[in-house]
């Protein structure tokens, strides 16, 4: 019993009121790796009504914003120190390499730390109405508990990017983890406890998408949702929030373009093209997925990015010579292989890839060859769909104007890029590029300072940055009559 993971309940580590427990496997070799125990929906109401009485009775939303700060400061801290074990786990757990968690392990710190300053900045504006006897203004308050669900692909950081700017803003929270990743979470939790946060200020709960999950988004006592994770568990949990009308933050799938003009530097382009595909697998909700290349450069261009894609070093991600690691989970692999096959179904020309790699040890893992497809055409599935795994296609084009036609031909809207040494033109394209988050000579690096989310089926707001922040507030507006006298509208 006692090597169950436990969930972390109003200031209490307990096993799931079923009894239940579930196996995490390591996607590396398939070995279980730990047990954690199954949360119902009964322990979210648990969770929620912790969360609810550390808002609205025990005081959490009085604590200043400089107290609330030191939390976080303090958690940081404790990330960074802990900072070997953490990238470590997460290895085991998600799979992807070391060099790739410790990064994450970094931003996570960085992530807390930024929200942190951010809690104690000015937030509220003043206005000159009308009426001079009369001034207005807007306080930004908590909303209040926010329930948080996350997937598996960046496990630790996204816990960051949920909880650190609810808990600056002064909110309490009720947090699940991917049931395929929860590790990272368990072992962040414990820091948390460490830290000193009061009872039911933050919760973790344990447990499946639709029992666990589904309980966050329909409770009537949480008052705000945000999710992170697929199109289509998006739009349940949209429906699921309606009850009660909850605030909702939602960062869905993309399909995202990447423009390379013939102009661009080219070893750049070809860099960031791979990255932006391969890297955590393609398991990224921004990946550069749809590599969109100028007629004059197609052939020469695909013949090094093949070259290259054909040298990605794919292997467990403890092992240091690896620069790719396995898919998520078995399931996931299956998914991803059969997009493969579709699009051989469809027509496309398989460039690179395109199987699982058993060979040298790999067999008891999940691992793709990094795979690249040609001459696709707009109406395939693998050009239409999230894969979310190593899985490139590339369109052609010749103007500015058919690169910008191509990019936004797609339900997402979440990222995109352009290569090109001409700065206007880099520009035109970008402001025309229909997605929330866009680079220029650059492709996929995310800062904590900048607003992250998209357009159109990618997502509801945004999160990271002063916009991340103001997401888990309420906008209050003040009256404040100067002059107090009678109005004398009625006799
Ligand atoms: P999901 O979107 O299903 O999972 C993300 C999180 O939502 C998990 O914690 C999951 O729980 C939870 N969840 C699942 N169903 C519900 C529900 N009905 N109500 C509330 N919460 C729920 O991702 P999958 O792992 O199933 O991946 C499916 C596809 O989604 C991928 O192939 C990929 O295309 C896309 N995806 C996109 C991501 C992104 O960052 N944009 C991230 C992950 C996936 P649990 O898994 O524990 O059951």
């Amino acid at each position: 019993m006692s090597d169950i993971k436990k969930m972390y309940l109003d200031g209490q580590w307990v096993l799931s009121s079923s009894g239940e427990t579930r196996t995490v496997v390591n996607p590396a070799n398939g070995e279980i790796i730990a047990t954690v125990t199954e949360g119902t929906a009964d322990d979210v109401k648990t969770a929620v009504a912790a969360a609810k009485r550390a808002f609205y009775k025990d005081g959490w939303q009085d604590v200043t914003a400089g107290e609330r700060a030191e939390y976080l400061f303090r958690l940081a801290a404790k990330i960074e120190e802990n900072a070997e074990e953490l990238a470590l786990l997460e290895v085991r757990d998600n799979g992807k390499p070391l060099r790739e968690t410790e990064y994450d392990v970094a931003d996570t710190a960085a992530c807390f730390k930024y929200y942190a300053g951010i809690a104690t900045k000015p937030h509220g504006q003043t206005y000159d109405v009308p009426d001079k006897d009369m001034q207005t203004m807007v306080v930004r308050e908590p909303i209040g508990v926010c329930g948080q669900i996350v997937p598996w692909n960046y496990p630790l950081l996204m816990a960051a990017w949920k909880m650190a700017p609810a808990l600056a803003a002064g909110n309490t929270v009720v947090f699940k983890p991917s049931e395929i990743t929860p590790l990272s979470a368990v072992r962040l939790f414990e820091l948390m406890e460490e830290t000193g946060f009061p009872k039911g200020v933050v919760n973790l709960v344990l447990g499946a998408g639709a029992t666990v999950g589904n309980e966050i988004a329909s409770n009537m006592d949480v008052d705000k949702i945000a999710f992170t994770g697929g199109t289509k568990t998006g739009r349940s949990i949209m429906a699921a929030a309606t009850g009660n009308l909850k605030n909702i933050s939602l960062e869905l799938g993309g399909k995202s373009p990447n423009i390379v003009f013939a102009d661009a530097d080219f070893d750049t382009a070809i860099d960031y093209a791979l990255f932006g595909i391969f890297c955590n697998q393609g398991q990224v909700c921004s990946a550069g997925s749809r590599l969109i290349l100028q007629d004059t450069i197609y052939d020469q261009f695909l013949e090094r990015l093949t070259e290259r894609a054909n040298q990605i070093v794919v292997g467990s991600g403890e092992d240091p010579d690896s620069e790719m690691g396995p898919m998520i989970s078995e399931a996931h692999m299956e998914k991803v292989l059969s997009y493969i096959e579709i699009g051989k179904e469809e027509g496309a020309t398989l460039l690179c890839g395109g199987y699982r790699l058993t060979e040298n040890g790999l067999d008891k893992g999940y691992y793709i060859k990094p795979t690249i497809f040609k001459d696709v055409t707009p109406d395939m599935r693998i050009v239409k769909e999230e894969i979310f795994g190593p899985v490139l296609v590339v369109q052609k084009f010749s103007t500015e104007a058919e690169a910008i036609e191509i990019a936004n031909d797609t339900v997402y809207g979440l990222a995109g890029g352009v290569f090109t040494v001409d700065g206007a033109k880099a520009l035109r394209v970008i402001k025309k590029l229909r997605a929330g988050i866009t680079w220029i000579n650059s492709f996929n690096p995310t800062f904590n300072e900048a607003p992250w989310g998209g357009y159109k089926q990618s997502g509801i707001g945004r999160e990271l940055g002063t916009f991340g922040f103001e997401e888990y507030t309420e906008v209050k507006q003040i009256n404040i009559n100067l002059n107090p006298s009678p109005i004398g509208w009625f006799k």
